[in-house]
């Protein structure tokens, strides 16, 4: 079967073509600044790929674009249509309507709607997606698959904020939680790299890339996570300030004369990382910098790594204890200088760090030295498999369809 990703960004459209049993990846492209002038296109696998200079006004033109490089040109992965048998649909924001992927119909699509004041920018996106594969590939099924439905399963002691109660019935004010497809699939994978059921461990998993995110898993189940009603919330990021004292926010407006759009801009676009720094949001630029003597990319490298090792404390406090800590996305896959400041002073907690295996490189591995108590796991994170995977699932209820 294959399935047609879409990851639709308020100016962008990311998407590949994924065939499910075979688990392979047959073509994969971004359409970028969708809406400008400068809007264009790159299309193909690696060695393949090609740019191309493209006028997209909206979702919609993207979309026929996409489909049009899908069949034809250099490029090309299939030869007609009727060979993508189903599309999948990350949203970002499934509120509490959804604790699964669903098959999209007008109920959904309006339900997407309604939360879209949880997650403006994101889930208006992702109807513009939708909208534009109805039109153009009309009776092919679609699913929705959301980044908040794997912390579903949050107990309320975790989800609500202690203001008062009648925000959260008002406005459904709680937490949400992000990047959950990322950590539902790491801790699958995990499992089976430890070769142990999922239902017998407790994992912390981490997603430490532009945007970052912990979560606790406590046998399967996610009881935790550090982003909130919006991803904003929890650790550092690249340009994100994370979890910070809530009186700051008003005492910035007023000094500064902000409204609440550009202070929501600042803690957004402005802090992390680059705020810290002032050199950027990319983890490679302010290492080296710090390398190099600059002292404030080193107190941002500091307070990084800090940020990660505060919520790993909390959170084996909230499961007590921990038998695997996972890693993905390009910090936790990639720096290796990160990771050895992530775990430095760890061992009380039973957790070692193997200098040597964290030297190396690879795809799925065990970082832990062999006397540690905790292991410690890289996954490279592969959402866009794992929304193929719950489409072909949920298209195949009740038949005998599965996959290896
Ligand atoms: P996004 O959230 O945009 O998908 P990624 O998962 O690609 O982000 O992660 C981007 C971050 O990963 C950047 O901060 C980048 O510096 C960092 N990164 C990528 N490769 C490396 C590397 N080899 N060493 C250190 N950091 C890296």
């Amino acid at each position: 079967m294959n399935v047609l990703v879409i990851n639709a960004g308020s100016s962008s459209l990311k998407y590949q073509l994924v065939n499910v049993e075979q688990h392979r990846l047959l073509a994969k492209g971004i359409c970028e600044r969708v809406g400008s002038a400068e809007s264009f296109h790159k299309h193909g696998l690696d060695e393949n790929e090609v740019v191309i200079d493209a006028k997209m006004a909206d979702h919609d033109d993207a979309m026929a674009l996409v489909l049009e490089s899908l069949v034809e040109g250099p490029a090309k992965a299939i030869d007609s249509l009727d060979q993508i048998d189903a599309v999948g649909h990350r949203i970002v924001q499934g509120g509490k309507y959804f604790d699964r992927s669903v098959l999209i119909d007008d109920d959904v699509i309006a339900k997407i709607d309604e939360l879209a004041e949880l997650a403006p920018l994101h889930n208006k996106a992702a109807l513009m997606g939708i909208h534009a594969c109805l039109k153009h590939m009309p009776g092919v099924p679609m699913v929705a698959v959301f980044d908040t439905s794997f912390f579903q399963t949050l107990p309320p002691k975790a989800y609500m904020y202690p203001l008062p109660y009648e925000l959260y019935e008002k406005y459904a004010i709680r937490k949400y939680g992000a990047h959950g497809t990322s950590h539902r699939y790491i801790s699958e994978r995990a499992a089976a790299v430890l070769d142990e059921p999922l239902e017998d461990l407790k994992l912390i998993t981490c997603h430490l890339g532009n945007g970052c995110s912990i979560s606790a898993i406590d046998h399967g189940v996610a009881v935790d996570t550090s982003m909130g009603l919006t991803p904003l919330d929890g650790l550092m990021m690249g340009t994100r300030c994370g979890a910070i004292d809530p009186a700051i926010v008003p005492f910035v407006m007023e000094h500064e004369n902000l409204t609440p759009a550009e202070v929501n801009d600042l803690m957004n676009k402005k802090s992390g990382l680059l705020g810290i720094s002032g050199i950027s949001n990319d983890l490679r630029s302010v290492r080296d910098a710090s390398e190099a003597g600059n002292e404030r990319a080193q107190l941002a490298y500091d307070m990084y790594s800090n940020s990660v090792k505060k919520y790993i404390g909390s959170y084996i406090a909230v499961m007590g204890g921990v038998d695997a800590i996972v890693l993905t996305a390009g910090v936790g896959e990639n720096c290796e200088k990160m990771r050895r400041m992530i775990f430095a002073g760890l061992q009380p907690l039973g957790i070692i760090l193997d200098e040597e295996k964290n030297r190396q490189r690879g795809f799925e591995r065990e970082i832990s030295a062999e006397s540690s108590q905790v292991k410690i796991i890289i996954i490279p994170t592969n959402e866009e498999y794992m929304i193929a995977r719950d489409t072909f699932e949920i298209l195949h209820e009740g038949t005998d369809a599965a996959l290896a």
